[in-house]
């Protein structure tokens, strides 16, 4: 299975359980807060909310441009386009070396 088809299938499978879940608490804090007057309007805004279409998750560059804004292409390597690979930055794991013995940190050792 793809991973996009993955993603899609957790959220429409966790996308009910939401809505039931936090369906009644929004509506109470939507007529609570003002934001709408009537019980019928809130139903509205809910169920717009809890089934408005989730924004598509198309992979774009992560890369900025030199005005600071996001860079807008479509991702090529690394999750950065073509022009802004030399913005990716390799992820600073836990370097994992064979050869050395981990000792307990802090603890005073005889001299
Ligand atoms: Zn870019």
């Amino acid at each position: 299975m793809h991973e996009d088809e993955y993603a899609q299938m957790i959220v429409d499978a966790v996308r009910p359980i939401n809505r039931e879940y936090y369906s009644d608490k929004v509506k109470y804090w939507l007529i609570k807060s003002d934001i709408v007057l009537d019980d019928e309007k809130a139903d509205r805004l809910v169920t717009h909310i809890f089934e408005g279409k989730t924004p598509e998750n198309k992979n774009i560059c992560k890369g900025r441009l030199a005005n600071g804004k996001r860079c807008k292409k479509p991702a090529r390597e690394n999750g950065y386009c073509g022009f802004h690979q030399k913005q990716y930055r390799p992820p600073t794991g836990t370097q994992v070396n064979g050869n050395r013995v981990v000792r307990p940190k802090n603890i005073p050792t005889l001299l």
